[in-house]
């Protein structure tokens, strides 16, 4: 039987970087009804709200301030992934465009609203651990896993 989790935001948590969330109706009730786990990686390292980041071509996370915070969202990425393995978490809906949930697309890491391909932090480290993610965008098209 699937175990699902959620980016907290989407169900209406304010845990985002500017301390409001990206509550999306279908996405809460899908949790509500299939007891899935709220999960934010940069919660469980920061307190919201905090100077947006991005990930920079090669790698790094750094904040709008230049501060390199790499091993901070890393470090979130990875009790996120402790999290669900301890709960059996088998499929997951993440929040696009996120430094630590983005699935498809990440901001470019210049601070001026450019996206490119790629994958958040804790996205990334949940896929190679065998975990399904999806983004609230696949979910809301019908691309259910
Ligand atoms: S880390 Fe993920 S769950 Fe937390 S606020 Fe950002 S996008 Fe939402």
């Amino acid at each position: 039987m699937e175990k699902y989790a959620v980016s907290a935001c989407l169900c209406g948590t304010n845990c985002r970087y500017d301390g409001k969330n990206k509550r999306c109706a279908s996405i809460e009730s899908f949790a509500r009804e299939n007891g899935a786990l709220r999960i934010c990686p940069e919660c469980m390292v920061m307190r919201p709200p905090h100077l947006p980041s991005e990930i920079t071509a090669d790698g790094r996370v750094i904040g709008q301030d230049g501060r390199d915070v790499t091993e901070i969202f890393r470090e979130g990425a990875r009790r996120t992934l402790q999290l669900c393995q301890k709960h059996g978490i088998t499929r997951v809906i993440l929040k696009e465009k996120s430094p630590s949930c983005g699935v498809h697309q990440i901001y470019d890491g210049t601070f001026t609203g450019t996206l490119v391909e790629g994958r958040g932090i804790a996205a990334a480290l949940l896929e190679e651990n065998g975990i399904e993610i999806i983004s609230e965008d696949d979910f809301l098209e019908g691309r259910v896993f």
